[in-house]
């Protein structure tokens, strides 16, 4: 497994070569804010090696993929009130569009139940 992809938006994110508003890191994962965010806060909490999505990362790496839960948990404490919700889209089917791994915080108002 290569830990950065040269051609992966959110491994430039991490590098420092694209930017973005960060609101929280660790030493395996950083967490910045969504560009068209959907909620009144909306993180996306990213791995600081590269991982295409959730679903290798669990095979690969379980212990990494806590980790990142645990910044998510941490952010949605700083920015809101510690309730939120947490996706990851895994596939294009799914809507998985950065091929990265990465969770969606969603916090800051009542969120529909579905
Ligand atoms: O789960 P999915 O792959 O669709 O999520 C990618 C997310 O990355 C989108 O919500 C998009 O708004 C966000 N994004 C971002 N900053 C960029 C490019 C995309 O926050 N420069």
């Amino acid at each position: 497994m290569t830990t950065t992809d040269p051609d992966c938006l959110f491994c430039k994110i991490v590098a420092g070569e694209v930017p973005a508003e960060l609101v929280g890191e660790s030493a395996t994962a950083i967490a910045f804010r969504d560009i068209a965010p959907k909620a009144p806060v909306h993180a996306l909490v990213v791995t600081r090696e590269h991982h295409p999505d959730v679903s290798a990362l669990a095979a690969s790496d379980p212990a990494l993929l806590a980790d990142l839960v645990s910044l998510a948990d941490e952010v949605a404490s700083d920015l809101s009130d510690g309730q939120y919700r947490m996706i990851f889209n895994c596939g294009p089917k799914a809507g998985q569009t950065v091929f990265h791994v990465h969770a969606h915080v969603l916090s800051g108002t009542h969120l529909a139940g579905f």
